[in-house]
């Protein structure tokens, strides 16, 4: 008997993607470039399903139905390029490769164009959600032809996480696509992480409450409509005591926040993209501030406001204003990331669903949130949906919270807590809302100095005012 998919790179991703497909029936064939690793599998798990051990590249590819289907996961980067070199020549026209690390999907248009013209397949694929994700049922974004989902798609929507019957994957679109969308998916990740955060520092500065008592703030919150995984393990964190000292465990570990990449990687592609994803920057700019060690040390000193906690009124409506901003923050980071997705679509011609990329981000990776049902349910309404802030409920809820916004940003600032998330999210909202904005000034300052010329509101065409005249007359540039 043959194997219907191979996965290499057998560490602890690529191990529990081979026994999730094992457990759901389906035969893999194994191989891992040492061979201990595919041993060990076997030998561990070889009782979950029919696996089919390979310890050369030749054996592998032997071991594959046709067309073959090879699973890659393997440290990003030169090492998926090296795997490979060394599968492509001993496939044939038909056959897929999938790529399941996390890849830039800049690398993936080019393996996937360098590949087509072998007459490979070559898919992409975002897969989130950690190792538990990929044994249990991962969140599954392929991208890559059409094609290769006819054969690849039933496996993977059979090992992805299902919420209310539905399979968390989806085709994404060609190419990098696929990659494209799981580095959204992180960057937005960063931001909805922040904005946690932020929540919690400003009801410990602003309330003096314990990180206990603000573990209860966001089980209750988890209840609502901010129920998402990421709130749930924040109540977890929050509640945890360090065995060793008795003290609250986000007090004895260091408040440098590390990364590994792929919020840096978004916000850089919003960059080239001219598409201002302000929320997903200041969490990555965040992380790097907490990290900054000697830049803080120096600075500790700077003076600041008196910290006295809220009282009162203001103190008792205090968690519920956060809850509130923090959920009128979040639609905010979502907008953005999904406008990203929108322009990365139409710079790169893929025909991205929003609603199909909501609805598969609800299970299974780590943003899964009741909140995507409604994400969904509005681009599915509208696909051409301009911002998620003027879908009906979230227009609604941002109205809701303009109180609580304002004043729990309003807090931050007078007491001294920093909160760029929350800052950033609403300067956007009221970007986005203006009639006139100041860049009215700005071009006047590139017409000043550039001649970088300007458009009237009145009349079609360039312009330029001669400035270094003493009468300063307008022409047609
Ligand atoms: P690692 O990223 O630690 O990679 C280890 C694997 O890569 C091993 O199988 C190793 O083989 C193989 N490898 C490294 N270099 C080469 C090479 N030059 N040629 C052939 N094989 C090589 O493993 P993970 O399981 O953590 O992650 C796999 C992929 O999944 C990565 O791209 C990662 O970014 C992505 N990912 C990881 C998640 C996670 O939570 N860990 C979540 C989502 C995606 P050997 O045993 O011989 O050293």
């Amino acid at each position: 008997k043959k194997a219907s998919i191979g996965v290499t790179g057998l560490a602890v991703m690529g191990r529990n993607l081979a026994r999730n497909l094992a457990r759901h029936g389906h035969t893999v064939a194994l191989h891992n470039r040492s061979e201990q690793r595919t041993r060990d599998l076997v030998e561990q798990f070889g009782d979950e399903g029919d696996f089919i051990p390979a310890y050369s590249a030749q054996e592998f590819v032997d071991a594959l139905e046709r067309p073959r289907q090879i699973v890659i996961m393997v440290k990003a980067g030169a090492p998926t390029d090296a795997v490979i070199d060394e599968f492509a020549p001993l496939l044939e026209k038909g056959d897929v490769i999938v790529d399941a690390g996390n890849a830039h999907f800049a690398d993936t248009r080019r393996r996937e164009a360098a590949l087509r013209e072998r007459g490979l397949h070559f898919v992409g694929t975002g897969v989130s959600g950690g190792e538990e994700g990929a044994l249990h049922g991962p969140s599954i974004m392929p991208g890559g032809s059409k094609e290769s989902y006819e054969s690849l798609g039933p496996l993977f929507e059979d090992i992805s996480a299902k919420v209310d019957g539905e399979p968390c994957c989806t085709h994404i679109g060609p190419d990098g696509a696929g990659h494209f969308v799981k580095m959204v998916h992180n960057g937005i990740e960063y931001a909805d992480m922040q904005l946690i955060a932020e929540s919690f520092d400003l009801l410990r500065g602003a309330l003096g409450h314990s990180p206990a008592q603000i573990a209860d703030v966001f089980r209750t919150w988890n209840t609502g409509r901010l129920d998402s995984y990421l709130i749930e393990i924040t109540a977890e964190v929050l509640a945890h005591t360090d065995a060793a000292t008795g003290k609250p465990f986000v007090d004895i570990v260091t408040d440098q926040a590390e990364q590994k990449g792929t919020g840096r990687w978004t916000v850089q592609t919003a960059l080239d993209l001219g598409v201002p994803v302000s929320g997903i920057a200041e969490a990555v700019f965040a992380r790097s501030l907490s990290g900054s060690a000697d830049l803080r040390a120096a600075s500790r000193g700077l003076p600041g406001p008196s910290r006295a906690p809220l009282t009162g009124a203001a103190a008792e409506s205090f968690a519920d204003d956060v809850e509130r901003a923090l959920y009128a923050s979040k639609i905010v980071a979502y907008a953005q990331g999904f406008n990203q997705i929108q322009a990365g679509g139409a710079e790169f011609g893929w025909d991205i669903d929003l609603g199909a990329v909501a609805k598969i981000w609800r299970g299974g990776c780590i943003i899964r949130a009741k909140f995507l049902d409604d994400v969904s349910a509005a681009f599915a309404a509208e696909p051409g949906l301009p911002t998620l802030l003027t879908s009906g409920d979230f227009r609604k809820a941002v109205e809701d919270a303009q109180d609580s916004w304002r004043s729990v940003v309003a807090t931050a600032v007078r007491l001294g807590i920093p909160a760029p998330g929350f800052s950033t999210a609403l300067a956007y909202y009221d970007g986005l809302r203006a009639e006139r904005l100041p860049a009215a000034l700005v071009q006047g300052q590139r017409d000043f100095f550039g001649a970088h010329t300007y458009r009237r509101v009145d009349r079609e065409g360039s312009f330029h005012t001669a400035w270094a005249t003493s009468d300063r007359p307008e022409s047609p540039a």
